[in-house]
């Protein structure tokens, strides 16, 4: 066996801890068949976390994220901390760590698994062999630009919040981006609103000039309002996305419809380093948490991009995506992918998901 890899995982709130179990299970199954020596490591984030040491990201859990190779998260939030101001909500746990860590690119890959293709909303014509990928900037843009803030300007009041992009953000994402489209289908299409926002007029300068090290990608650029548009009118259309971070976290919401189910999928937050966090895009689902009926698959393949990404492992990431295939065309769903006029699918909670999965895993040679 390898040099020990460190793991940290982050179960969180309402369903996190539900889903991240089962997909802590398929992890250690995967790295055991792939000759990979994992520590495994546990932390509090999110609300669980205000709750405990009143902090939604705790000085210990970011320590032990800085040492790890890899991060594993559920979800963070729900009702019971609604109420509180935004700079100390579990929310803030999670742009902690992304910003700490300089997780600066978000990949959220809006894949259609073939046997999931009548739970789209869209036609099954329209994304039956979708394969698609979202690079959205995750560490900069308007969730983080300052001035920030609600004040009394004249008598009333007045929010803020800054849009600002350096070059060398856009630089960097822009780069992960054309490497990711050269290993899959040579195209990027970048999005922004140049003809508004000079920031991204900006952005559309920089990404091009990078592009000049990228000849064999082919570069288009879209305005976000179309590319919203297009992403439910022929989805197929595209390969892989960038964008800055309020328009990936719109634009990606947008694809997860077009494959069926938010349970369906996963993400990965990288650093420059390969270091990442894997989660799934789904929130907590508190109206979910504790009934064994939420869908582990976006957490299962979030497992799945972490061999790909950070462990570099692409085998381990093939089979679990394999495995998943395999146990959806078997026509076994959880409540939230199944479809009432196919009487021969099987619904099953979410533990019985993971025992598939893992059965598959271990069938397969
Ligand atoms: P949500 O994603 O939690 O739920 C939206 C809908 O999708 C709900 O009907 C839910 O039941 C369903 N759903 C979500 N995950 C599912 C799964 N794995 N299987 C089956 N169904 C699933 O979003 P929300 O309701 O807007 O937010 C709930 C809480 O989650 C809030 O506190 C919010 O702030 C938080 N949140 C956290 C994250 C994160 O941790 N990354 C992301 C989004 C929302």
């Amino acid at each position: 066996m390898s040099e020990k890899i460190e793991i940290l995982v982050l179960p969180g709130d309402g369903i996190g801890a539900e889903i991240v179990a089962v997909a802590e299970q398929v992890m250690i199954q995967v790295a055991d068949r792939e000759g990979l020596s994992l520590a495994v490591d546990h932390a509090m984030v999110g609300g669980g976390a205000i709750d405990a040491h009143g902090t939604p990201l705790p000085e210990e859990t970011l320590e032990k994220a800085r040492n790890a190779r890899a991060l594993l998260l559920g979800a963070v939030g729900g009702p019971k901390w609604d109420d509180l101001a935004t700079l100390e909500r579990p929310e803030r746990g999670l742009l902690g760590l992304r910003s700490e860590l300089e997780l600066f690119a978000n990949l959220r890959p809006a894949l259609l698994f073939a046997p999931l293709a009548t739970a789209s909303s869209l036609k099954e014509e329209l994304v039956t062999g979708l394969d698609i990928l979202i690079v959205r900037e995750l560490t900069g843009g308007i969730y983080f630009g300052e001035p920030r803030g609600v004040r009394i300007v004249d008598n009333e009041r007045v929010g803020i919040n800054s849009y600002v992009y350096k070059e060398h953000e856009i630089d960097r994402i822009a780069r992960v981006a054309f490497e990711l489209a050269q290993k899959r289908g040579g195209r990027l299409c970048s999005v922004d609103k140049a003809n508004v926002l000079e920031v991204t007029q900006l952005w559309r300068e920089v990404v091009t000039e990078v592009g000049r090290d990228y000849p064999d990608v082919e570069l288009s650029h879209m305005y976000v309002d179309n590319a919203g548009m297009q992403l439910v009118r022929a989805p197929k259309q595209f390969d892989v996305l960038v964008t800055g971070n309020l328009f990936g976290d719109i634009l990606s919401d947008v694809a997860a419809m077009l494959t069926g189910s938010l349970g369906m999928l996963p993400s990965a937050s990288l650093a420059g380093d390969g270091r990442g966090l894997f989660e799934p895009v789904h929130g907590s689902a508190p109206d979910l948490a504790g009934r064994d009926l939420a869908n582990p698959l976006a957490t299962i393949l979030s497992v799945a991009m972490m061999f790909r990404y950070s462990l570099d492992a692409p085998k381990g990431a093939d089979a679990i995506e394999t495995a998943v295939d395999r146990v959806l065309d078997a026509g076994y769903r959880t409540a939230d992918i199944i479809v009432a006029t196919e009487p021969e699918l099987r619904l099953v909670g979410t533990r019985e998901m993971g025992d598939l999965i893992a059965a598959e895993l271990e069938a397969k040679p």
